[in-house]
């Protein structure tokens, strides 16, 4: 199984290969973590959002994964997902999975060794803590990317707990 921790932190922090924006379709900033994670960023990280091919205004469908560079955060790469908006969907946890599952392709097909993420869908998109973790863990713990250390930045202790519970359970 791959290296996975947990930590209780902000993700623009994380000294890794490669960090994993929970955006939205548009990429282009937002609330939560994608706002730290612009500010953290600077200007560079909006413009490179911006070069990603659109299709109506859709820059990364969601359960889809784009790839850009870091701008001033410490990490190489941002790794841009969407995941799904809880109850505006009826398969939340195969979009979840596919979210991660994308992110780590990403990572894997830029050489990356070490990928940290946020709780996905978890803030404004509505995803129950348990059922999101649950599918994050499942999903990172799949033989395609025992390579990788994944890190899980979880910014509050309620959200650390759901993740901490699901892991020693696994
Ligand atoms: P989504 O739209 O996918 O629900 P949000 O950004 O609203 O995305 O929330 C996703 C998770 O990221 C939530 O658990 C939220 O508390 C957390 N979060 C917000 N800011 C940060 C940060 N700087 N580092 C790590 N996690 C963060």
């Amino acid at each position: 199984m791959a290296d996975t921790r947990l930590v209780v932190g902000d993700i623009t922090t994380a000294e890794v290969d490669a960090i994993v924006n929970a955006a939205n379709e548009r990429m282009l900033g937002g609330g939560g973590v994608d706002g730290a994670i612009h500010r953290a960023a600077g200007p560079d990280l909006l413009a490179e959002c911006r070069k990603v091919p659109a299709v109506n205004g859709i820059r990364c469908p969601t359960g889809e994964a784009r790839i850009t560079g870091a701008g001033n955060l410490p990490a190489r790469y941002v790794i841009h997902t969407v995941g799904p908006v809880y109850h505006q969907v009826s398969h939340p946890a195969a979009l979840l999975a596919s979210a991660y599952r994308n992110s780590l392709q990403l990572a894997l097909d830029n050489a990356c060794r070490s990928i940290a993420f946020p709780a996905i869908s978890c803030g404004v998109f509505g995803y129950p803590l348990e059922a999101a973790a649950k599918v994050a863990l499942e999903t990172c713990a799949a033989r395609d990317y025992e390579s990788l250390n994944i890190v899980f930045y979880l910014f509050d202790e309620t959200t650390y707990s759901a993740w901490h519970r699901s892991l020693s359970t696994r």
